[in-house]
């Protein structure tokens, strides 16, 4: 083995940076940092969690050579999975939601892993979800097992054990919120449970978009029905296993537009290329911010990379078709124009 090399890909997961938000945050008196998950070789915070529940499931002698790794997922755990599927040569089976972007579901099937598309609009109990047709599926296909990231206690133990330890370890606790957005919960109840025993006075903020129901249940303790949104990979209509309600002290609620603005915001202001539940995140934590007496520091969970929404955020007809703002042209463009048009080249 190379010095300096690691085994294979698997090895580059983790050790993410932590940088300073400085534009988007203009006249909020707290401090706001990002997690660029996104740095992680499949590209979001779900590299982690694919990574050790199969690695979990291997020891436990759950996953047996040959075997079939089924996974519902909104692609970013399923990157994970494929990745330990493709390096150790299992085969990976994702059930998804209709209304993930394209880039994941091809991505998906670019790491050789088959891809099921399921209807979003249904129950969760009902036969045609994406969490029905895993489970059928797995108890189906012969030699497969279902990971279920949404109740296996492994997701928690994944933050737990690793994105919290990094995060005190790099900031020697050093900031007094932490915040991410939820959908199985690991990061957050994980993390957040982890870094509390660290940092007796931190907070720990989920983020929930409009339509989804925990931050109702927690302010409440009543389920109701879930809405739609078209946020992707956060927010349930349903309440797993891995939501640590008692580690979440509390909740903002962020909608579509502003959290897809924000995102866009992300990469012109900061150069920070990132999917729609982190503009939420952001857009969560100067809500947050704006109603602290004093000043505090915030740390946020950046999940994804942008290349995964490049049909949908990262595209200007999209973006107008569902009523939300992009950027003005770029001044110079007409200038370009002209250049080009009075010296004749047509391009
Ligand atoms: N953002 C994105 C883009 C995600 O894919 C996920 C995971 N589905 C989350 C946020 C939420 O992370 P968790 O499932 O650990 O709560």
């Amino acid at each position: 083995m190379m010095k300096g090399a690691k085994e294979s890909v698997l090895g580059a997961i983790g050790d993410t940076p932590i940088v300073k938000l400085n534009v988007v945050t203009k006249g909020v008196a707290s401090e706001i940092y990002v997690k660029l998950e996104y740095t992680n070789p499949g590209g979001s915070v779900k590299d982690r969690l694919g990574y050790y529940l199969c690695k979990k499931a291997v020891e436990a002698g759950k996953l047996k050579p040959g075997g079939v790794i089924i996974e519902s997922t909104s692609g970013n755990t399923g990157v994970g999975v494929a990745m330990f599927a493709a390096i150790h040569g299992y085969k990976a089976v994702f059930v998804m939601a209709d209304k993930q972007s394209e880039e994941k579901r091809n991505n998906l099937r670019n790491y050789g892993a088959e891809v099921v598309i399921c209807p979003t609009n249904v129950e969760p109990t009902d036969p045609r979800s994406y969490y029905s047709v895993a489970r059928l599926l797995s108890q189906t296909i012969p030699n497969s097992i279902y990971l279920n990231q949404y109740d296996n206690p492994a997701n928690f133990q994944c933050h737990y054990e690793w994105t919290g330890p990094e995060i005190y370890q790099q900031t020697q606790g050093d900031f007094d919120v932490y915040m991410a957005t939820v959908g199985t919960g690991g990061t957050i109840s994980g993390t957040g449970a982890y870094l509390k025993e660290k940092m007796p006075n931190l907070k720990v903020i989920g983020v929930d978009p409009v339509g989804s129901i925990l931050a109702h249940y927690k302010k409440t303790g009543e389920i109701i029905p879930g809405g739609s949104y078209l946020l992707e990979g956060f927010g349930e209509d349903f309440l797993p296993e891995n939501v640590k309600f008692d580690v979440i002290d509390d909740f903002v609620i962020v909608e579509d537009r502003e959290s897809f603005e924000m995102t866009r915001r992300l990469l012109l202001e900061e150069a920070i290329w990132a999917g729609g539940s982190s503009g939420s995140v952001v857009v969560g934590a100067i809500r947050y911010a704006q109603k602290l007496k004093k000043p505090e520091r915030i740390l946020c969970i950046i999940a994804d990379s942008g290349n995964r929404y490049t049909s949908k955020i990262y595209n200007d007809q999209w973006m107008q078709s569902k009523g939300f703002s992009v950027a003005a042209a770029h001044p110079i463009k007409n200038q370009i124009q002209d250049i080009l048009k009075s010296k004749g080249v047509q391009l």
